[in-house]
């Protein structure tokens, strides 16, 4: 029925993935998340007809290939209009100080010497996006039924991804809880997403849930901690 294709790049470890029917040939395809390594995703992206690019949101490691993969595959850009603003943010955090800012991993990366820098020779994405998602919207890939959910609360664009028993929450929702909120990062709003990853948390139990980084997890597995998630306030 679906046919999904992880493939992990940049320096968080973005999951990038192609969604699809599972059909013969070059089945009608979504990339979700192309976070950096262009090539390497144009060349999996090959096996497919590719009908859109979809940010989940504008953090950079999510965003690095989208500009060269729209224009190498032709394909529309989809997204949240209110991830303009965070994408500015992310533009600024770079101009003041020299590198992206990766959240809570940031420390780290710069005391290592791998302070996250786009790569000179790609183009960074220009803000444009071919089609604004700001309301729950199904998109089709021939017979499979996408559904593109705003869940903000991350980001104020943050959208989840859901095809056929599969999420794909971008930094929404991981094992072990909700994506970074916290008042350092002004465009992020814990209340919302907890909103948010209740909502998530209504499909089905045996949802699988596929996450911006790191392995996968179910909604019957997350469910049940979703009250020490809000207790904890993180
Ligand atoms: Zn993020
Ligand atoms: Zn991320």
């Amino acid at each position: 029925m679906i046919r999904c294709e992880r493939l992990v790049v940049g320096y968080l470890d973005t999951n990038c993935w192609i969604i699809a029917p599972d059909l013969p040939g070059r089945p009608p395809a979504l990339i979700v998340d192309p976070g950096d390594d262009p090539d390497y995703l144009a060349a999996a992206a090959a096996s497919y007809d590719v009908v859109g690019l979809l940010i989940t949101h504008a953090h950079a490691d999510h965003v690095l290939a989208l500009q060269p993969l729209a224009e190498s595959l032709n394909a529309p850009i989809i997204g949240h209009p209110a991830e303009r603003e965070v994408w500015t943010a992310e533009l600024d955090h770079l101009a003041k100080h020299g590198y992206l800012d990766a959240g809570t991993a940031t420390a780290d990366l710069v005391a290592t010497g791998n302070a996250p820098r786009p790569n000179p020779d790609v183009p960074l994405w220009n803000g444009h996006l071919d089609q604004e998602i700001q309301t729950t919207t199904t998109l089709k890939l021939g017979p499979l039924d996408v559904d593109i959910i705003p869940t903000p609360g991350h980001s104020p664009g943050s959208l989840t991804v859901h095809a056929a028993g599969h999420l794909f929450t971008g930094d929404t929702l991981f094992p072990g809880g909700p994506g970074l909120t916290s008042p350092v990062y002004p465009l992020t709003d814990f209340a919302a997403i907890m909103t948010s990853v209740r909502n998530l948390l209504t499909y089905p139990e045996h949802t699988t849930i596929h996450p911006g980084h790191g392995p996968d997890t179910t909604v019957g597995t997350e469910r049940p901690y979703v009250e020490t998630w809000q207790a904890r306030g993180w």
